[in-house]
């Protein structure tokens, strides 16, 4: 007897169109536009998509609305099946030229979506304003960032899914922008398909009044509003831009809507940024809001090491140690120190010696003699010590209960670090050294006669130290 053989396809045609007309367009190109009918068996339709994440969010999404219109349509309990099957052809993304990637996604659009056709969902990598330097796998993982990284990273893998939006906040140098940049490279790799879009703040607010002489602010609305992941660093430069909130706003709710990603940074916590707009910041806080610690010793000696092996050079545990000990301020100035040092054996062709270390980094910006004191550990320690948080402590505010603290912070930086008052102005939120300056004869002022004053700054100070040392 010959073998019976099924085919689901015109159904599964009916299928599509139905999906078509009850999903909204974007979605609908987007994903459907990656799935292929590939094989029927009795009561099965076999379905193939182009990567494991698709899968996933297909099968999440639509396997049981599909699975019922299958059934409702042949009339057989239909269960659905799908397969990866990436295209033979240029099957590894990471290094593709753009040229071959739109090969790919024509390789893969079914028939049924047209307007995916006629528009190439990606045109190229340089659309994404992304540096492909910042990676994941770049990245070091310590305490003070783990949580941050994961939230990042199950968006990369899950974007518009989960975390949505998320905020990524904490002091400069601190790798905010490495995060967010990871995220959008990791989509491209994985999924290039969704368009990604990576900007500043500053870039989004210039590109947005450079609009509006120019009469291209519809041009500039369909560029935000059609993408499928935004990702926007800094926001806190929004900070008395009112008109940008507005659109920013605007753009917000047409993506949210939509369920596309965002993930913004900002150097401190919403609730403490000025001048912004009570509805943008509610949106802001949406989703999840997660920070960025300085990196502890351990973790300081973890990102020497990443980096020298990333820059094939040589540095003895002593040496690392030594700058892990002396700059805990954030790994920018970490960076700075053990390039500052793999420059000079370089030119010198000499190997860094722990005397030759001390030696060059002793003018370092971050370091000052042998007791380095970061002003972060000042921040911290005091802000701990009045309750209060270290963004508020570096911050604007201007009450009581926030004030004296800055000023008795300002006042032990001065004390125990070498830092010039303009440094400490520039290290609490970028003050002016005047500033600085008052609140060290204030505080002078106040302990010559506040006794309790006095012994809570050296409790203070004291703890500062030891910490430190530690
Ligand atoms: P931010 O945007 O918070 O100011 P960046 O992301 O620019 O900081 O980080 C500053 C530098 O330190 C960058 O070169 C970045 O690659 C590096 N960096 C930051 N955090 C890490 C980390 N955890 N592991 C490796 N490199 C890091
Ligand atoms: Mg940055």
């Amino acid at each position: 007897m010959p073998k019976p053989t099924w085919n689901y396809a015109p159904f599964w045609q009916e299928a599509v169109t139905r999906m078509q007309q009850e999903l909204p367009e974007q979605e609908y190109a987007i994903w459907f536009s990656r799935i292929q009918y590939t094989d029927s068996e009795e009561q099965k339709l076999i379905l193939s998509v182009p990567s494991q994440f698709i899968l996933d969010y297909v099968a999440e999404k639509y396997l049981h609305p599909l699975q019922s219109l299958l059934t409702e349509l042949t009339g057989e309990p239909i269960v659905i099946s799908f397969t990866v099957k990436t295209p033979a052809k240029n099957a590894k993304p990471p290094q593709e030229p753009p040229q071959s990637t739109s090969n790919k996604e024509k390789a893969t659009q079914s028939k049924t979506t047209p307007e995916a056709v006629q528009k190439p969902v990606r045109k190229g990598q340089q659309d994404t304003n992304l540096n492909p330097l910042y990676q994941f796998s770049s990245f070091v993982i310590g305490t003070n960032s783990d949580f941050a990284y994961n939230a990042a990273m199950a968006i990369a893998k899950n974007p518009g899914v989960s975390y949505n939006p998320c905020l990524i906040y904490g002091g400069v140098g601190l790798g905010k922008t490495h995060l967010i940049q990871s995220i959008g490279n990791y989509i491209q790799t994985h999924t290039p398909i969704l368009k990604t879009v990576y900007v500043t703040a500053e870039e989004f607010t210039n590109e947005f009044i450079q609009s509006i002489p120019n009469n291209k602010i519809t041009q500039f609305k369909n560029k935000y509003r059609k993408v499928d992941v935004l990702l926007i660093d800094d926001i806190h430069f929004l900070q008395g831009k009112e008109s940008t909130q507005e659109e920013l706003f605007h753009t917000f709710n047409s993506l949210y809507e939509t369920n596309k990603q965002m993930v913004f940074t900002c150097d401190r916590p919403i609730s403490e940024l000025k001048e912004l707009t009570a509805r943008l910041r509610s949106r802001f806080e949406r989703g999840l809001n997660v920070d960025l610690q300085p990196p502890d010793y351990e973790t300081r000696m973890a990102i020497l090491k990443k980096k020298c092996e990333e820059q094939h050079c040589f540095m003895s545990d002593e040496v690392l140690d030594y700058i892990s000990k002396s700059v805990n301020t954030n790994v920018r100035d970490l960076e700075a120190s053990l390039t500052r040092l793999i420059a000079y054996s370089d030119l010198l062709k000499k190997e860094i010696t722990l005397d030759i270390a001390k030696e060059q980094l002793k003018y370092s910006f971050a370091l000052n003699k042998e007791q380095s004191l970061s002003i972060d550990v000042i921040i911290r320690v005091v802000a701990t010590h009045y309750g209060i948080s270290p963004y508020e402590l570096k911050g604007k505010k201007k009450t009581k209960s926030v004030v004296q603290p800055r000023q008795i912070a300002m006042y032990i930086a001065r004390d125990v670090t070498d830092f010039s008052t303009t440094e400490i102005g520039y290290e609490f939120g970028g003050r002016d050294h005047t500033t600085v300056m008052h609140a060290v004869q204030r505080v002078e002022g106040l302990i010559k006669t506040d006794k309790a004053l006095t012994t809570t700054i050296e409790k203070l100070e004291r703890e500062i130290i030891s910490s430190r040392k530690g």
